[in-house]
């Protein structure tokens, strides 16, 4: 392999990979489908919602000023003239000295500025009475009180929530422009790897780490094709990859990524005339860690181990296909938590830690498993944030304040 920069920090290798990402294409996709999906438009209003002053009672819409003098002793009748219900418009003007029957979503009719529900009045079919005075605008829900025709209601970068969802339904977007979605495809190399529903030969393990990613990338929004299980073996490895690029975005490799006789993936590249932007991070678990470059496609080559895989892809994988995908908020946020155990190991270069958020006192504290390792997969079940030591760290006591990030 060429040479490249190797054992880069976080921010550095991060910043590499962001800086080589671009946008996805933009594609209209039928609003009953588009929750979850990146905006790729800003959206604004080219109508009010709800578009005419309505009513949000079942009561008698009247004139304010007919019930200046009304009070418990010496109520104010007035002369129901029509009834209006929901989808339908009142035919006449309210004059003083008279009401109209109004049900709940009916649009106010002319010259009433005022709901009275039916339980504050008394009333006959031909009259209702009312028993105190009310201001103009009482019980009346204005034109544009949700969303003003002009106002920006919200800008492009954002993933579509349910509500958001129901928002562009009101303003009638049958369709909606987000951003395509990425595709990755997963590529797991190993001579051990055997798929789940093999059996288990002599130094057999199954490949796990390629259906938890799968899984991850899902919860993100990711598009993911299998491309399965090559041995460690130079031009299988590279022919996969050159197949992947045909159908992805981004290929992510498992496995064959450190330093070992085994380890192919530095091989792999050279092989293919790959650019390497660097091999191996400041991090731990995550260090085996390959990123490169082939045409226009990106190679995220992770360690075969679950716990560093996981790690490293919601480091370095997850905010590059988040920035792809269009969102403008790539990045996660990080809240500082305290540690709910003590950590006994010193820190000599950036650890993450995965851990479960517990709330103690009103206090946010991270439950990390006390049976940890990068081989395993069990203590990353339930696991919803990732803590960062900072490198030179000593071991931490409990209650030890540090920065996480929600990866759920
Ligand atoms: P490697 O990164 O190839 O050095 O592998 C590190 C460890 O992870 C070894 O114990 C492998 O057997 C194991 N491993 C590699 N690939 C996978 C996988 N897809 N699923 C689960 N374990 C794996
Ligand atoms: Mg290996």
């Amino acid at each position: 392999m060429k040479k490249c920069l190797t054992s880069v920090n976080v921010e550095e290798g991060l910043e590499i990979l962001l800086n080589q990402v671009h946008k996805l294409e933009m594609q209209q996709v039928p609003i009953g489908r588009v929750s979850g999906r990146i905006l790729a438009e800003d959206i604004v209003a080219m109508e009010d919602i709800p578009p005419f002053s309505r009513s949000p009672y079942d009561g008698y819409a009247l004139k304010a000023e007919d019930t200046k003098n009304a009070d418990k002793d010496s109520p104010v009748t007035l002369k129901i003239i029509e009834e209006v219900s929901a989808g339908h418009v009142a035919k006449g003007t309210v004059r003083n000295g008279e009401a109209v029957k109004i049900l709940t979503g009916a649009p106010i009719p002319n010259g009433a500025d005022v709901v009275i529900k039916y339980e504050d009045t008394y009333f006959t079919n031909q009259e209702v009475r009312i028993y105190k005075s009310y201001d103009s605008g009482v019980n009346i829900v204005p034109k544009g009180e949700d969303v003003s025709c002009g106002d920006t209601v919200v800008k492009k970068g954002i993933r579509i929530t349910p509500a958001l969802t129901g928002l562009l339904a009101g303003l009638g977007y049958d369709n909606v422009m987000v951003y395509r979605r990425p595709i990755v495809a997963i590529l797991s190399t190993g001579d051990e790897l055997v798929d789940i529903n093999c059996k288990l030969g002599p130094g057999k393990i199954r490949n796990s780490s390629m259906y938890m990613l799968k899984a991850y990338l899902e919860n993100f929004g990711i598009d993911v094709i299998l491309l399965g299980i090559v041995p460690d073996k130079v031009e299988s490895i590279a022919n996969k990859i050159k197949e992947g690029i045909e159908l992805a975005d981004l290929i992510m490799t498992t496995g064959g990524v450190s330093v070992g006789d085994y380890d192919l993936l530095p091989e792999v590249m050279s092989f293919l005339n790959a650019e390497v932007y660097f091999w191996k991070t400041k991090m731990k678990p995550g260090s085996a860690f390959l990123a490169a470059s082939y045409g226009e496609k990106m190679i995220i080559s992770l360690s075969g181990n679950p716990s560093a895989a996981a790690v490293a892809m919601l480091t370095f994988a997850i905010p590059v296909l988040r920035k792809m995908a269009g969102e403008q908020k790539y990045l996660f946020d990080k809240i500082e938590i305290r540690l709910c155990q003590s950590f006994n190991k010193s820190s000599p270069n950036r650890r993450m830690i995965l851990g479960k958020l517990v709330i103690k006192g009103g206090q946010a504290y991270l439950d990390i498993s006390k049976k940890n390792g990068n081989g395993m997969i069990r203590p990353l079940h339930g696991c919803d944030y990732i803590a960062e030591i900072p490198a030179g760290s000593p071991p931490l006591e409990e209650g030890s304040r540090i920065m996480a990030y929600r990866i759920s």
